[in-house]
């Protein structure tokens, strides 16, 4: 395989176009849209107009007059079929830790004669923090299992089953529809983290007859840095679920200014104080770039580059010292590919410094997150060819990359 056969396959592909629908440097490879996804084209601009016309001229009436005070709403209905939802069950708001307190708190109570939360150590580590947090408050135990272990590990001790689809250190991905069926067969509940799988890989969660789920508009979703969650609960459990989080914006009438406490309907009622409009703005403007597209094709798109990935790593580094971490089989991985290097931090950073950004996880995983809305094949194929480079010619060697960034 060589380049140019790749930049006329990228050519030949219609989805390539949408690559242009965000700002990205011209001398850089974007492999980490799995830990911030690229600026969409519009975002600042909107989020310019927002601060100076909105907040400076229109002050306090922009919560009408520019529509503020729907902004949740509206967001939350753009995210909705991104992830097989209705509007209704779909609330942008807060983080996702934040969002999975809420709806961990609010599913174990509908288990109130059971004891288990049970989760799986791919898991993101805030996903299990919260987890244990929760336990604690209500009096529950987590039980943590080896990833491949969950679905048999499902009993009918087991109030609510929680995981990452897709786990974000190798990329490995559950099977949510076999975990919802033997969770619903044991009278479990579920919620998942969809954090690297909207934008990522096809989401359904009505097909996979979800209780609630959890993601991080921040990712494949571009929403920009800290950008708001989103959280989903299935209408079946509408009228039954309570938020730990009781705050006014998540009243049926916030400015009634009632005493009484009435939740708005549907998953609205998972919002609590008044929500970062700035951000919204922005998450709002970046899902333009969703516009129109198949989540069918982008995520066959993912998994066109991450096999070209593998095969690339197979057929050129072979002997340098890097083994794919990630599944070989393309159906049970997200939308990137991890290889393994004792040295991962130090190699990470020598492709940075040439122009190829991926990232670093613990203890020895170099990431390439493959985001199929702006990611090429040429550009997997510079990667591998950097990474071949840095492995070959010992760049990675340079004392200056031994230093530890706050961020990897
Ligand atoms: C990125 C990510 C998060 C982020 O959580 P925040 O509270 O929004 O910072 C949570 N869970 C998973 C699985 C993630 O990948």
């Amino acid at each position: 395989m060589e380049r140019p056969h790749l930049v006329r396959a990228d050519a030949d592909d219609p989805l390539s176009a949408l690559r242009a629908r965000v700002d990205l440097p011209p001398d850089v490879v974007y492999l980490d849209g799995n830990s911030l996804g690229a600026l969409p084209v519009g975002v600042a601009d909107r989020v310019r107009g927002a601060i100076e016309e909105g907040w400076g001229d229109g002050l306090i009436r922009s919560w009408n007059d520019a529509g503020w005070v729907d902004l949740p709403g509206r967001v939350a209905g753009r995210i909705a079929p991104l992830i097989g939802a209705d509007v209704d069950e779909v609330a942008v708001t807060d983080s996702t830790s934040v969002d999975l307190f809420k709806v961990l708190v609010s599913l174990a109570r509908l288990r109130p004669d059971r004891r288990v939360v049970l989760t799986d150590d791919g898991n993101f580590p805030t996903d299990v923090h919260v987890a244990v947090g929760v336990a604690d408050l209500l009096d529950l135990e987590v039980r943590v299992v080896e990833a491949d272990r969950l679905e048999e590990s499902i009993d009918d001790t087991v109030a609510v089953v929680t995981a990452t689809e897709v786990d974000y250190r190798t990329g490995a991905r559950h099977d949510l529809h076999a975990l919802g069926r033997a969770a619903h067969a044991a009278g479990a509940l579920t919620a998942w983290d969809l954090s690297h799988s909207t934008g990522a890989v096809h989401v359904d969660l009505h097909a996979v007859d979800a209780d609630a789920a959890v993601g991080c508009s921040y990712k494949y979703l571009n929403g920009g840095p800290g950008a708001p969650a989103y959280l989903f609960v299935a209408r079946r459990h509408h009228d039954d679920l309570a938020t730990p989080v009781r705050g006014w914006w998540g009243h049926a009438q916030p400015f009634a200014f009632s005493p009484e406490y009435a939740p708005a309907p549907g998953a609205r009622r998972f919002l609590a104080g008044s929500p970062p409009i700035l951000s919204l703005v922005a998450l709002d403007a970046a899902l333009d770039a969703w516009d129109g597209v198949d989540t069918r094709a982008i995520a066959a798109r993912a998994r066109t580059l991450g096999e070209l990935f593998v095969d690339l790593v197979d057929e050129r580094l072979d002997g340098l010292g890097v083994t794919v971490a990630s599944p070989r089989d393309h159906d049970r991985r997200g939308a990137q590919v991890s290889l393994s290097h004792p040295e991962a931090y130090r190699v990470m950073r020598a492709l940075i410094d040439r122009g190829v950004v991926g990232d670093h996880r613990p203890p020895d995983l170099l990431r390439f997150g493959l985001a199929p809305l702006y990611v090429s094949r040429a550009d997997v194929w510079d990667a591998v060819e950097t990474l071949r480079t840095v492995l070959a010619d010992d760049a990675w060697r340079d004392p200056a990359y031994t230093q530890r960034t706050v961020v990897t």
